[in-house]
């Protein structure tokens, strides 16, 4: 069940922080897609390239939707031609064949690096240093990727009570996003770091995300 109440108060919340609200609907049906649509809400994040495709033929259209899943790169081609941001590349192959894709469908792709910060492997990401690399590798191409725009990083934090793992992650992932935030060429400009979901978002913020990713506070659980 949606529930508007809390997509209200948390988009006063968001709004008045300066902090972009990403939907996440990912297993909930088109209904409740258009109910948070028709209070306002057009960001939304979703898992699987199939589920996807198949809402936003449904769906209106000025909806900008989130690839927050883990995305294989040969299925870039499906989402290729309405996705707004891929916010999990963690490969420069992905990013390589999204790039691609966007050329193929004359369009430039967002796209945010996702890191991996948290302590359970299951998770996806590259880590500092791959992170390090894949960026300088982005400013010597300057200008070859030129269907791609890498605008930031994404992270989840460990699935963990403990307040200050979570922040330390999170302050972790803000540092790493600060030493980029200066680099302006082609196809790379650092703006969104998108950090924290419906159990941490607030500590997310508090270590500096601008884009929170949210779903069953929203949606209710899955
Ligand atoms: C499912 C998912 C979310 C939303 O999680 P909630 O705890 O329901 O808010 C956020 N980010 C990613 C990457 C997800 O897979």
């Amino acid at each position: 069940m949606v529930s508007l109440s809390s997509f209200h108060a948390l988009s006063t919340e968001l709004r008045s922080a300066g902090v972009t609200l990403v939907a996440v609907s990912k297993m909930k049906p088109v209904e409740d897609i258009l109910a948070l649509y028709d209070a306002g809400q057009r960001d939304f994040g979703e898992n699987y390239v199939q589920e996807l495709v198949d809402k936003e033929s449904k769906l209106p259209n000025d909806i900008h939707w989130h690839f927050i899943g883990h995305l294989q790169s040969n299925k870039v081609k499906y989402i290729a031609p309405f996705v707004h941001l891929v916010q999990g590349v963690d490969s420069l192959k992905l990013l390589q064949e999204i790039n691609k894709q966007g050329k193929k469908v004359g369009r430039r792709i967002g796209c945010l690096l996702q890191v991996h910060i948290a302590r359970e492997e299951t998770k996806f990401g590259f880590d500092a240093a791959e992170l390090e690399q894949v960026v300088q590798k982005l400013v010597e191409d300057a200008g070859v990727y030129d269907h791609v725009e890498v605008q930031g990083l994404m992270g989840m934090a460990s699935l963990s009570e403990d307040e200050k793992i979570v922040r330390s992650e999170f302050r972790q992932l803000k540092d790493l996003f600060d030493r980029y935030t200066s680099i302006d060429v082609p196809g790379m400009r650092f703006r969104t770091l998108s950090m924290g979901m419906s159990g941490d978002y607030r500590l997310a913020i508090a270590e500096g995300s601008n884009l929170v990713r949210i779903g069953s506070l929203l949606f209710g659980a899955r």
